[in-house]
């Protein structure tokens, strides 16, 4: 029955790290996959998180029945105020509702399942973007387009050509928006920049998607971090917003995220939400329950919130540490070319301009691992590595 089924690709960052795992070189730097690595290159489970665990762990009431089809409320509620702010407009006229998620992608590929069904519209996501987007709003049905974000030139966002598409494109039309830290580049539009977008957008009646997989781990700062949402918000659209904890709360694999709808009316939410839920039991019949206890504990107490924030600064600082250093090395080294993209980008990702070839040599001959469009994850590098790593880019820009 199989035999015409060819062989897919792997997947291009995950395959990367199986490539870093068997490699034997004792000195290899993994600048690839997007996750937190702290000043030793390990995994660095959050203390908060530790402590929400433990009083999860040691609660007697609490037991491993089905969470409801939309989640934990406690969780969705405060994830939705995180992003759309306590005071936002949504919140106060009760326009919003929030359904738990296999994390960022499930809330990705819910709202793209959800936007299918009810609201069907060519998509257009940047160019570039996080891969899985191409292939998650394919799969969900929908009509792909991209439009223009990076300008090789300036190493920097490709404003007139993103505004140009969006004029262009189909009225309502939907768009995919990264509200802070954008994947791959680490360009994020300024506030003005936003207010240009937005109008576009209004202009042509498009439906803005955001998809905000690093709040609070782009600046450090979980309000700055959400402030194109809150405009977009403020000037009165409807949209939807696709929450992941996988990096701000280092939650990956427990697959931890919210879907939130923002509407112009409250009586508009319960249908939204139901027709949410049916395609959400068909998927995955409900979310799984011990990450949401996590982020709802850490959420809704005063306490644990507040030592979150700073945990998070520690995260978004080192990252930031990272850039400086890297940008003063190239700078010692004279290494060709201009750098200052590097400080000038912002979040977990650097898109540095390297290309597919320079890559290939890191990897081959530097044990460098990083994707082929030249993307590196500042989590990789700490004071240990980050001269070998330099080294090794001044080394491939100048051969
Ligand atoms: N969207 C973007 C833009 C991302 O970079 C990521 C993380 N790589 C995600 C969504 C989703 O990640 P996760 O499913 O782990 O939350």
């Amino acid at each position: 029955a199989f035999q015409s089924v060819p062989l897919a690709p792997p997947d291009a960052i995950l395959n990367l790290n199986t490539l870093y795992k068997a490699d034997t070189y004792p000195k290899k730097i993994n600048v690839g996959v997007g996750a937190y690595r702290d000043e030793d290159g390990k995994p660095w489970v959050l203390p908060v998180v530790k402590k929400a665990e433990c009083a999860i762990v040691e609660d007697a009431s609490l037991d491993h029945e089905y969470l409801p089809i939309d989640g934990l409320r406690t969780f969705t509620d405060a994830s939705a105020k995180l992003i759309l702010g306590k005071n936002s407009p949504a919140v106060l006229e009760n326009r919003f509702g929030g359904i738990q998620t296999i994390s960022g992608s499930g809330a990705v590929r819910l709202g793209a399942d959800f936007l299918n069904r009810w609201r069907k519209a060519p998509v257009y996501i940047s160019n570039p973007t996080w891969g899985n987007h191409h292939d998650i709003f394919r799969d969900a049905g929908l009509d792909v387009h991209t439009y223009p974000y990076w300008n090789p030139e300036v190493r920097g966002l490709a404003l007139k050509g993103m505004l140009d598409t969006i004029k262009g494109a189909p009225k309502g039309s939907i768009f995919v928006l990264h509200p802070c830290a954008h994947n791959p580049t680490g360009v994020d539009p300024t506030p003005d920049e936003w207010k240009l977008i937005a109008e576009a957008i209004r202009a042509g009646a498009h439906f803005p998607f955001f998809d905000c997989a690093y709040q609070g781990f782009a600046s450090g700062d979980l309000d700055k971090d959400a402030a194109a949402v809150r405009y977009f918000v403020e000037e009165g659209f409807e949209l939807l917003v696709a929450q992941s904890y996988s990096k701000n709360i280092g939650l990956y694999g427990e697959r931890t995220g919210c879907l939130t709808i923002v509407t112009k009316s409250a009586d508009l939410v319960p249908n939204v939400r139901s027709q949410m839920c049916k395609l959400q039991r068909a998927s995955i019949s409900n979310p799984p329950a011990f990450g949401a206890r996590i982020v709802s504990m850490i959420l809704n107490d005063e306490q644990l919130f507040a030592e979150w924030t700073q945990q998070l600064k520690i995260m978004a600082n080192r990252i930031i540490h990272m850039r400086t250093v890297l940008f003063a090395l190239l700078t010692e080294l004279g290494t060709p070319g201009t750098w200052n993209h590097i400080v000038d980008q912002i979040g977990m990702f650097t898109f540095t301009g390297l290309n597919a070839a320079q890559v290939k040599v890191l990897r081959d001959t530097y044990h460098i691992y990083l994707t082929d469009n030249g993307r590196i994850s500042m989590a990789g590098l700490n004071t240990h590595n980050i001269r070998t790593f330099a080294e090794a880019v001044d080394f491939v820009v100048r051969n």
